[in-house]
């Protein structure tokens, strides 16, 4: 289908008339004044021309929207903060059903849940829980929208106090390729509820998410410190070694970067390799001051922003570094160990790379992460030690490719200690990031493909092929 598909031309004025007239929200094609900001995501490197845009008021529009791209035989792009790297949600002359508009939320501060729409992103879930000194996983980047993080895992800095944020889903209720509404829990769809957890957008349009609620903050002993390119190994090992001991409240990050020109750091390192160690203790401010100390004097630094912070603000910290429009690659995997030998792979690969952005993430695994069984979700990589995120940015196409390259080459470089991928952190679609999930997992999770979305109608995703789509 041509990349400027005009919906008119695939299905004809009556019919879009017709699904105009049955729709709360609102229905965009090309040519009208808000496609062009209606089918943008947050990574540019995804520039593609959907046929229609369905701005889905609520669930009945979901399921409008799901039937009629099944019978209108349309690709279907699902879409909450459309933060998805590899573009899964947009879509080339294919159906964008966006969620976004659906940004309702209820917080019970006494049963300790919240019932949230997809469209909300952890800036808003964020402000309306910590009202009651409430927060559940969430991500880094406040601008994040809550339902393909949710799905896909969720890796957050209540992570090893809370675990994953999918850990902490209690139900949801889905829009299957039938256009049926149904709700997944524990009672309800015991299959469907347990494919959701890890398993991404393959089962279904998600319209409410029920979450478990843990007292957080409002103020929480967080932030960032940063050490000298020259201390970079030292820290590094540092880092590591601590890791061993943290209590699950410290959930913390090293980040092998280039430093941002930004006042906070000295400007002799703009522009140079960097380590920056973040966290956030989920506990009382003043255990948080203890249990962070060593993170602060691994080496000399160069900067030390930690100290007591709202959590909203930790949560929106890095928000000015990630705004949307740049060329993103993204590659992740999961570590089961971090010897000397992988830190000066990953510190010698940063050296080689040549992006205006890039990064290198190892998030802190274990914790509560780690106490739900490799078998309990569709989740499987329980015993990874650390997740890396490989990241390669620039603000347009020029030399893109080549920093891709790089991400991947990074990538390649630490198989010898990778365990497997993580389907948020990932630029790539392809079946073999969800096949490198555990054969039993793996197997799970076609047998409730097959049953929920048999003609595999929600293929944008790191798809499950449903047997007899091979
Ligand atoms: C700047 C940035 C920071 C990030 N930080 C983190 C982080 O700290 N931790 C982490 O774990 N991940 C992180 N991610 C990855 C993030 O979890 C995924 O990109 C996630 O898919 C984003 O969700 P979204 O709703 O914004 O995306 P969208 O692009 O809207 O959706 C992504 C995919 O999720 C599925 N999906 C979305 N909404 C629905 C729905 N209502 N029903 C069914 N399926 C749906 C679809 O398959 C869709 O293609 C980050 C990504 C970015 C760009």
């Amino acid at each position: 289908m041509a990349a400027t598909a005009d919906a008119r031309d695939v299905i004809g004025e009556a019919t879009l008339g017709e699904l105009e007239a049955t729709l709360r929200g609102h229905l965009i094609r090309p040519g009208d004044p808000d496609y062009d900001q209606a089918r943008a995501v947050w990574n540019a490197a995804h520039d593609r021309h959907p046929a229609l845009i369905i701005r889905c008021a609520g669930t009945a529009d979901v399921m409008r929207a799901v039937e009629f791209a099944r019978s209108e035989g349309l690709q279907v792009a699902v879409r909450g903060g459309a933060h998805s790297i590899a573009g899964f949600s947009t879509s080339d002359g294919g159906v964008v059903i966006d969620t976004s508009p659906m940004q309702g939320i209820r917080v019970d501060p006494t049963g300790r849940r919240a019932v949230a729409q997809p469209g909300l992103t952890w800036s808003a879930f964020d402000h309306e829980t910590q009202a009651f000194g409430l927060a559940v996983t969430g991500g880094l980047v406040s601008t994040t929208g809550i339902a393909g993080f949710t799905l896909g895992g969720g890796i957050g800095w209540l992570l090893r106090k809370c675990g994953l944020t999918c850990d902490n889903l209690v139900s949801a209720d889905l829009v299957t390729a039938d256009g049926q509404l149904l709700t997944a829990s524990d009672h309800e769809h015991p299959d469907l509820f347990w494919a959701l957890r890890g398993g991404g957008g393959n089962f279904g349009a998600v319209t409410s998410l029920e979450y478990r609620l843990h007292p957080v903050g409002p103020l929480v002993f967080a932030g960032p410190v940063f050490y000298a390119a020259v201390d970079a190994a030292q820290v590094l090992r540092g880092w590591r070694d601590l890791t061993a001991t943290m209590p699950d409240e410290l959930t913390t990050l090293a980040n092998i970067l280039v430093a941002p020109p930004v006042p906070f750091l000295p400007e002799p390192a703009h522009g140079q390799m960097v380590i920056g160690v973040l966290g956030v203790y989920a506990g009382p401010v003043e255990d948080g001051a203890k249990a962070a100390q060593p993170l602060r004097t691994l080496a000399e630094p160069i900067a030390d922003l930690m100290g007591p912070m709202p959590y909203a603000a930790m949560q929106g910290l890095l928000d000015p570094l990630w705004t949307a429009g740049a060329q993103n690659y993204f590659t992740g995997t999961m570590l089961n160990q971090l010897p000397d030998e992988a830190i000066e792979t990953l510190l010698a690969q940063h050296a080689a790379g040549r992006a205006p952005v890039q990064e290198l993430h190892l998030h802190h695994g274990g914790g509560a992460m780690a106490r739900v069984s490799a078998g309990g979700t569709a989740f499987a990589h329980r015993n990874a030690a650390y997740v890396l995120n490989i990241i390669a940015r620039s603000p347009d196409r020029e030399g893109f490719d080549e920093h891709a390259g790089w991400a991947r080459a990074t990538h390649q470089a630490m198989d010898p200690w990778s365990t497997g991928g993580y389907v948020n952190f990932t630029s790539e679609p392809g079946q073999d990031k969800v096949q490198a999930s555990p054969p039993d997992t793996y197997t799970r999770l076609v047998a409730v493909k097959d049953r929920y979305d048999p003609t595999n109608l929600f293929q944008l995703n790191q798809n499950i092929r449903p047997t007899g789509h091979r």
